[in-house]
């Protein structure tokens, strides 16, 4: 595998190809604010070599026996995990996310989520029904045909291979479309692909923004089904376009999440989970959570404890082992926390911790997006620094007198992705995991993923469900077949 290249190009039916129109942008490494490599402007027109390229390959890959596909998506897995190293480091120049990160959880839950559903689809039962002495019933649950995979900058990889790796192992064909922030690793994995000699046209990848080919690829009538992953404004717009041409679309939006402190948590343990579930990539990760509620009786101490652990938290460098935080992935997400931390002084609260970008790391990190960890008080739960998703190392802490007070501010939200809840109180975890309406609920823990699970989120931050066997039926068309006796 090369090293990162200065440019990026398109893969179509197994090629490493120019955009049909030869215009590229520049890709812009976060943490120093310059260009490191280019990454295709492409088109319409890309899209549909793309479409045609997967329309090919469709039959042959389609008809292989699952166990042939599975032996290709597990080889995809293996040569990910060999050139582990350099994955981590180019996601972490790509997205300014800490290398040790990259190197932890992205990269390695990539290498999961190939050989996951390379082994799920070896797994599955079929289903059959008699109709008393009349009929008998089988459902075949069959790829549909062309996946269009649009994906977010924030876990590029990760993401992009959590749709790839279940829309080709049950016989789909792919286009997918990586952020254009955050390209590299996707280009990386095509290389991988064409290694592992997967053949030509079941995975194509075609970069460029989102106006010019995630538009083109909602849009075209040959992509029947769309797994969408990213902001709930774009979310509308990709269910706007997928509407009338009726297409199976499965969307994976923001978040506002509550984390939610009882006073009976071992509070070690809640502190220690919720700065990471708070500032995890610079907190740009759709699960964090950026609404703290802590119970009166401990708020107190909650709060000292945790600014005193998230002060602690080095940034640096992405890509210096030692860094906690990294930087923004670039200066409209950077403004966009700034306005926030703003609107959230003008709505009468208390920056207790951070509040203003911080000074680069060292000098190669001079013109780098930075932010430093910042947490906020003295805030009404209503307040538009409570409802709208920032996306960035902010969070609001809040205290509450009671369960039910505290369920209605953790509902009191569009959002719905997910949650956490710190108690040792087992008939609280249940009643509260009950009652609160997100997609996951996590009980002393946060971002613990089994990948069979169902994935998603309620309210805006989502419709249909991702993982393990939800995956496996979202990409596959059920179809009926009924025998009379
Ligand atoms: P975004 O702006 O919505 O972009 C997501 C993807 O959609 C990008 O590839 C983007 O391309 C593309 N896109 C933009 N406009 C499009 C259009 N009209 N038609 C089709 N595709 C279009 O989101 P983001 O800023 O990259 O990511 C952050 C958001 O993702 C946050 O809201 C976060 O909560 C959410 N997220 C959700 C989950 C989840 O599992 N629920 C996971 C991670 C992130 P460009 O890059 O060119 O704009």
């Amino acid at each position: 595998m090369t090293e990162i290249p200065a440019r990026i190009r398109n893969f179509i039916d197994g090629q490493f190809l120019e955009p049909i129109g030869s215009k590229y942008l520049d890709n812009i490494e976060p943490a120093t604010g310059k260009p490191y490599s280019q990454v295709p402007d492409s088109d319409t027109r890309d899209v549909d070599l793309a479409v045609a390229a997967a329309e090919k390959a469709f039959h042959d890959w389609s008809n292989k026996p699952a166990a042939e596909r599975s032996r290709f998506l597990l080889r995809i897995a293996d040569l990910i995990e060999r050139d582990l190293e350099k994955f981590s480091r180019a996601e972490s120049i790509d997205t300014g996310k800490p290398i040790s990160l990259a190197r932890t959880l992205d990269i390695p839950r990539a290498v999961a989520n190939f050989r996951f559903f390379a082994t799920a689809i070896l797994h599955t039962e079929s289903e059959a029904h008699i109709t008393d002495n009349v009929a008998f019933n089988y459902t075949l649950r069959q790829p549909r045909g062309i996946a269009g995979l649009i994906s977010p900058w924030n876990l590029p990889l990760y993401l992009l291979s959590w749709k790839i790796a279940p829309a080709i192992a049950v016989g789909n064909t792919a286009i997918a479309k990586p952020s254009e922030l955050t390209p590299m690793t996707a280009y990386m994995l095509c290389e991988i692909a064409r290694e592992a000699g997967l053949p030509n046209g079941v995975l194509n990848v075609v970069h460029g923004t989102g106006p010019n080919v995630g538009a083109a690829i909602t849009a075209h009538p040959k992509i029947n089904t769309i797994s969408f992953t990213g902001g709930t404004v774009t979310g509308r717009k990709v269910a706007e376009a997928c509407a009338p041409l009726f297409k199976k679309v499965s969307l994976e939006l923001g978040g506002k999440n509550p984390n939610i402190i009882f006073a009976d948590a071992d509070l070690d343990t809640a502190i220690a989970g919720s700065v990471r579930s708070s500032f995890a990539n610079q907190g740009q990760v759709c699960l964090c959570g950026s609404r703290v509620f802590v119970e009166r009786s401990a708020y107190k101490d909650f709060v000292d404890r945790f600014i005193d652990k998230a002060s602690q938290l080095k940034i640096g460098d992405p890509l210096d082992e030692k860094t906690d935080q990294g930087a923004i992935v670039n200066k409209t997400q950077l403004d966009k926390i700034k306005f926030y931390v703003d609107l959230a002084q003008k709505e009468g609260g208390k920056i207790t911790l951070g509040g203003s970008p911080s000074r680069p790391p060292n000098e190669r990190c001079r013109e780098g997006y930075f932010f430093p960890p910042t947490v906020i008080t003295g805030l009404l739960v209503s307040c538009r620094t409570n409802r709208e998703e920032i996306f960035g190392p902010v969070v609001t802490i809040t205290p509450f007198d009671n369960e039910e007070e505290v369920i209605a501010y953790a509902n009191d939200c569009d959002y719905g992705l997910a949650s956490s809840v710190w108690t040792q109180n087992l008939s609280r975890a249940h009643r509260v995991a009950e009652q609160i309406n997100t997609g996951t609920v996590w009980v002393n823990c946060w971002l613990l993923r089994d990948l069979r699970v169902p994935f998603g989120g309620m309210k805006q931050s989502g419709v249909g469900r991702e993982g393990g066997e939800e995956a496996l039926r979202f990409f596959t068309e059920p179809k009926n077949v009924c025998i009379a006796k």
